[in-house]
């Protein structure tokens, strides 16, 4: 292989996650060194891990994990942004150096044994290379059952997405290039990167439960991120409203026939059920059409602020391994 040697970097976004840290950064080293020694990845391969604004003491480890290894770089956000808008500013940085980037999360539920796989198929040429899950076993029922109708109304409301495939993915140098051309502020990794194209693989791996620590993702967060999936990639919503307008406009057409023809022939009724029910239903389609009018009105308006994704307060760099301990530090 030799010269042909591909540069290949990790990117974990971290989010307090100081418990799982240690082990995560271990047995990330410990697969590195291996492809290393294998000569699947070259000597400037790196481990990144980017904090997003943690309140623990993530960072303080990251930077002496740097400081220990130049393996590991450090990417510090100026602020918590996400795991979406962190996992790309590490993209980004990782792009600068490595020809690919493998992301993962920083609590071990993506089977870490798979990264071989994902390397052996950028090596046979794929420019994209998507993590799948082979079972659902370790998750609670549901959390299982909500997911597939995640992916099912996903789908359904017009946001193609692979189902079972979360944020652990491959991506080439120019795939990660063609991804920072889209320069959207609301972030949604998993529906963008199918666009780009290119060749793409799918591994297959076991997704076990988290190491350590917390879910970051409480519902609310999860129910927040499939309404941003779903506006972000389609205006199916808007159409279905449209649709359903039409559908009652033309329901009280027929009503106004009927309520004419039972006033000819002298048949009249109190209605007042009629007009609270039409009053309430009306009423409440209104609602319902203004809410998801004013979803969409409020992505715009964050659009076209063009505000910055993610701000980097510092970047643990070193270019060259095993060499004099100070760090480039590079402040942005
Ligand atoms: N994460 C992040 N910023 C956030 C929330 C989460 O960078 O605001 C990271 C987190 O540290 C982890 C990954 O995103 O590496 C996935 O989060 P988590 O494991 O909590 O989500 P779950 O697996 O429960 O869906
Ligand atoms: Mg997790």
């Amino acid at each position: 292989m030799g010269l042909s040697m591909k540069t290949v970097w990790l990117v974990i976004p971290c989010y307090n996650e100081q418990e799982v840290l240690p082990e995560t950064s271990r047995q990330l080293k410990k697969i590195m060194q291996h492809l290393m020694q294998q000569e699947k990845i070259s000597k400037d391969s790196r481990i990144a891990f980017v904090n997003d604004g943690s309140k623990d003491a993530t960072w303080q480890m990251i930077s002496q994990l740097h400081d220990e290894d130049s393996l590991f770089v450090g990417i510090n956000l100026a602020h918590n942004r996400g795991h979406q808008n962190a996992l790309f500013a590490g993209l980004m940085v990782a792009k600068e150096h490595a020809d690919a980037a493998i992301s993962l999360d920083a609590d071990l539920q993506d089977d870490v044994a798979a990264i071989e796989q994902f390397v052996d198929k950028f090596n046979a040429g794929k420019d994209i290379v998507y993590g799948v899950r082979s079972t659902r076993k370790t998750d609670t029922r549901f959390k299982r059952s909500t997911a597939h109708l995640f992916y099912k109304f996903m789908n359904f409301m017009g946001a193609d997405t692979l189902e079972d495939h979360a944020d652990y993915r491959l991506m080439s140098k120019r795939a990660l290039e063609a991804l920072s051309e889209y320069e959207e502020v609301n972030l949604f990794l998993r529906g963008l990167v199918p666009l780009i194209g290119f060749e793409t693989d799918v591994v297959y791996y076991e997704r076990h439960e988290r190491f350590a620590g917390e879910s970051k993702y409480p519902l609310k967060k999860m129910l927040s991120f499939a309404v941003e999936g779903i506006t972000s990639f389609s205006i199916k919503p808007i159409r279905m409203i449209t649709v359903l307008g039409f559908f009652l406009f033309s329901i009280s057409i027929l009503l106004l026939i009927y309520f004419f023809i039972t006033w000819l022939v002298g048949y009249t009724v109190a209605g007042w059920t009629t007009i609270v029910i039409s009053v309430w239903g009306i009423g409440g389609l209104q609602l319902l059409a203004l809410g998801v009018i004013g979803e969409y009105i409020g992505k715009t308006y964050l659009e076209v602020k063009h505000r910055p994704r993610y701000t980097i307060e510092r970047v643990l760099y070193q270019e060259e391994k095993n060499e004099t301990k100070s760090a480039e530090d590079t402040e942005k």
